[in-house]
């Protein structure tokens, strides 16, 4: 299969780098707290809330207020340089937007991204079974963390 020309714009999101980059060819203000929230949410490579964002960053020094957390949490999310999830209990904050799947734990209720990729027979079978292209997916993964140390 030939790969398409990707444009600037389109450009998946695969680290700290190029989400400050999309901030800026969005002509978006990459200030200091700003690229705070990046780093932690690069560093912590999970989905934390507004209130655990604001806490890693106060415990870490860099002084941030809460409207600024969550004032920067929605301008990143809404122009998709972070994930958002919506979850029954509030919002989670993710450091990905290209498609990827996620494991729950359910002793912690922490989400963790991973790439899946799925065997490409598996694929054309649900093809043939819904008469629908699949063009992408993701899969969510419940389970516990084996208890040995
Ligand atoms: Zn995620």
């Amino acid at each position: 299969m030939q790969k398409p020309t990707i444009s600037t714009t389109s450009k998946p999101i695969r680290s700290l780098e190029d989400a400050l980059e999309r901030c800026q060819d969005l002509g978006m203000r990459v200030s200091r707290q700003r690229r705070f929230i990046l780093e932690l949410l690069w560093q912590a490579q999970e989905h934390l809330s507004a209130r655990e964002i604001y806490d890693r960053l106060n415990q870490q020094g860099k002084g941030i207020g809460h409207t600024s957390v969550y004032q920067n949490l929605e301008a990143l999310s809404s122009q998709s340089i972070i994930e958002c999830i919506e979850r029954c209990d509030g919002r989670l904050y993710g450091n990905i937007s290209d498609s990827h799947s996620h494991v729950t734990c359910l002793d912690t209720n922490q989400i963790l991204d991973v790439h899946v990729e799925l065997p490409e027979d598996l694929i054309n079978q649900i093809e043939a079974q819904t008469g629908v292209k699949i063009t992408d997916y993701n899969i969510n993964f419940f389970g516990y963390r084996n208890s040995e140390s």
